[in-house]
């Protein structure tokens, strides 16, 4: 099958749908013959091979799920694909008629696994799909699509999945929305699969994720579908059934990526508002960093650091706390005062280490 030309002319969004891992063969058929019913599936994807953070976890029932992923397709007449680990993996996928390899997040951060799985794919036509890896390494997922296009394989998309971090509030992974936005930029023609199941551990967060990603012009989704969440052997707090992923699809609000609409004179303006408005940030930036080579002169004169820190903490906290007024939240406001502050200071260095 051709993945990017289907992906390319499906309705979006593409999904990807199925269970964390294959079970069983009922399970795995029973819930793909309901996704496939309501029209919820484009692929059916099941973990075979189940790369676990811990030894004592359910780490898939192995190859002998193959032929059950096979049969699920068979009955639904859709493509299917499974998550490949390194070279047995895809030389037992390939032999049991995958039609569609993914690599994990744990096997994209190490370039050896994929240049091996690269290597046992030379001259087979098939589509892979590439995670992002677990931490937020842009060259290193692009380094696993130049492998695989090295060896041939042209079919590729990207999902993205999250990044771990210690302890996040909300999310099981950050998504870093940045990352696939970079990505995008780089390689813009790869279409972006987008994995709320994993980015957020919880079925509860999926629908506002999933429309995060549709709002950013994602291409697809994989959503993982079990018949009985609670009781999946992975997964089980982020998986949803086949009603709970209808609920998902038909909540989400797809807008159009198009701006030639009747109303881009409307857009038009406003945009040039903001950049007339950023022309004036940049003039009152640039004068204030003028200020700041004066107090570098003043400090120079006066043999005094550069930094005071309780002077600085104490103009942050003023910032801080006029968060509302503003409107702009306390994270956006450090961020900006930070940066502001670092010019100033190689503005203010450059001033009183002239040494001539
Ligand atoms: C999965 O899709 O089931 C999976 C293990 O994903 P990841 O590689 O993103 O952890
Ligand atoms: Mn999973």
């Amino acid at each position: 099958m051709n993945l990017t030309q289907a992906i390319k002319d499906a309705k979006r969004p593409f999904l990807i749908t199925g269970p964390c891992s294959a079970e069983s063969p009922e399970q795995l058929i029973s819930v793909s013959k309901e996704i496939a019913a309501n029209g919820h599936a484009n692929v059916l994807r099941a973990g075979i091979w189940k790369p676990r953070t811990r030894p004592d976890s359910f780490e898939g029932m192995g190859a002998i799920a193959l032929p059950w992923l096979i049969e699920a397709g068979k009955e639904t007449g859709l493509p299917v694909t499974t998550e490949i680990a390194n070279r047995h993996h895809a030389e037992l996928a390939l032999k049991a008629g995958v039609d569609i390899l993914w690599i994990g997040a744990r096997t994209t951060v190490n370039p050896f696994a994929i240049q091996e799985i690269a290597d046992v794919l030379k001259g087979v036509n098939i589509p892979v799909m590439v995670k992002n890896p677990v931490n937020p390494d842009l060259e290193l997922w692009i380094g696993a699509f130049e492998r695989l296009e090295k060896a041939g394989i042209t079919d590729l998309a990207a999902i993205h999945r999250g990044f771990s971090v210690y302890k996040h509030p909300k999310y099981r992974n950050v998504p870093t929305w940045e990352l696939p936005i970079a990505l995008r930029e780089r390689l813009p023609d790869l279409p972006i699969i987008c994995d709320p199941s994993h980015i957020t551990g919880r079925r509860d967060l999926l629908l506002e994720v999933s429309q995060k990603a549709m709002d950013l012009n994602f291409d697809g989704l994989m959503i993982e579908t079990h018949p009985n969440p609670d009781k999946a052997w992975s997964d089980a707090s982020q998986q949803v059934t086949p009603e709970g992923l209808k609920a998902i699809v038909n909540n989400l609000i797809l807008r159009s990526k198009d701006l030639n609409s009747p109303d881009s004179p409307i857009l038009d303006e406003l945009r040039h508002k903001m950049a007339s408005m950023d022309d004036k940030l940049f003039d009152i930036l640039s004068a204030r960093m003028h200020i700041s080579e004066e107090v570098g002169k003043f400090k120079l004169e006066h043999n005094t650091t550069i930094l005071q820190q309780e002077y600085w903490t104490a103009v942050i906290n003023s910032r801080l706390g006029k968060s509302n007024d503003y409107q702009l939240s306390e994270r956006f406001i450090r961020q900006i005062m930070d940066a502001v502050h670092q010019e100033s200071i190689r503005h203010q260095t450059r001033v009183m280490n002239k040494r001539d």
